[in-house]
């Protein structure tokens, strides 16, 4: 077996603790060398630095880094990393704006190092399926419904109300990774309602309406809630030009046709994200997919904005 990769996790929060730590605690790929954690939180007894021009003076042997941080900060962490030679594996979603993501691009391809854009929900069985089937049968309309708690799945971030936080297009943006990723022809907003609490900078629920080039223009649309107590709805639902219903389910690991489980299967995201990152290493190949941020942006560009309720934790 070939030698595992030294890793760091630089952003020690809920999704590093949830995912990324115990997936490469487990990968055949990587072995993690040390953390980047402001609050000084550590994996076991290995080494943690409080930024991550300490964790690249001390272990210069790390050549890879894992930037798990909120978006907003993303930018500055990657130039840094890249800067110090690493290669960088990116959270979404990258950053806040498209020119900071562009401008990574163009960095990344000057120092000759891997950045790996991650959209986890693309990494399930059934979202390769559907897109197979898509390009097949063609596309008649297309709904969105993704609706969670921002209580149960951020709790006290603060940062997801803050300007560059993304509100709830944080969670929203999941679905339209998997939306561009199984989409035949590329499709853009037409229009966009954005509901912001009172007292909070970014939205707790969006609707959008997409157009695409196609003929016959088929129907699409997506809605995004924060608020949702009742458990986490994340579905697409598809109808096909031949007639069929394609139903994603579970933030894209089931896949049913016409009311029928086709594909169900426990959600490997994270293992799966690291195998592909260990596979663009050792081609030295980057993936720096912008589509579902580009899509997001519009809707910001786009939407009208209302004020509803204040948004307490
Ligand atoms: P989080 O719990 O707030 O953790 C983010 C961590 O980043 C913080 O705990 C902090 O860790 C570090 N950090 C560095 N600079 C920061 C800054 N200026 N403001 C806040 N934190 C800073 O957030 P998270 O839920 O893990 O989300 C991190 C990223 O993962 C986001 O882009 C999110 O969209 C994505 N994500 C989250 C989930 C989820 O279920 N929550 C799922 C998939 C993806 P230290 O104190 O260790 O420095």
């Amino acid at each position: 077996m070939a030698k595992k990769k030294k890793i760091a996790v630089i952003g020690v929060g809920k999704i590093a603790q949830d995912q990324h730590l115990p997936v490469i605690d487990k990968s055949e790929d990587f072995t993690l060398a040390a953390t980047v954690s402001t609050r000084g939180i550590g994996h076991g007894a290995l080494p943690v630095f409080r930024t991550p021009a300490e964790l690249y003076a001390a272990m210069p042997e790390v050549e890879i880094v894992a930037i798990c941080t909120p978006p907003g900060v993303r930018h500055a962490y990657v130039r840094e990393a890249l800067d110090a030679g690493k290669h960088v594996l990116l959270e979404k979603p990258p950053t806040p704006t498209i020119s900071e993501m562009d401008d990574l691009v163009r960095r990344g391809k000057t120092a000759g190092k891997v950045l790996f854009q991650t959209w986890h929900s693309r990494y399930n069985s059934a979202v390769e399926a559907a897109r197979k089937l898509l390009k097949k049968e063609g596309v008649a309309s297309v709904r969105i419904d993704w609706r969670e708690s921002v209580r149960k799945w951020h709790p006290g971030q603060d940062w997801v109300w803050e300007p560059g936080g993304f509100g709830v297009c944080d969670p929203g943006i999941n679905a339209l990774s998997i939306f561009t990723r199984i989409m035949p022809f590329p499709v853009f907003v037409e229009s966009a309602v954005l509901k912001f609490p009172g007292n909070r900078q970014t939205p707790v629920d969006v609707e959008i309406v997409f157009k695409s080039g196609e003929a016959g223009g088929p129907q699409m649309s997506a809605g995004f809630n924060w608020l949702e107590e009742s458990g986490e709805i994340w579905t697409i639902r598809i109808e096909t030009k031949k007639g069929r219903e394609l139903k994603l389910e579970k933030g894209g690991t089931v896949l049913r046709i016409d009311g029928v489980i086709e594909i169900e299967e426990p959600s490997e995201e994270y293992e799966r994200i690291y195998e592909k990152f260990a596979k663009l290493l050792k081609k030295g190949e980057s993936e720096m997919d912008d589509a579902p941020l580009r899509l997001v942006a519009d809707a910001f560009l786009l939407g009208a904005r209302h004020n509803v309720e204040d948004f307490y934790w």
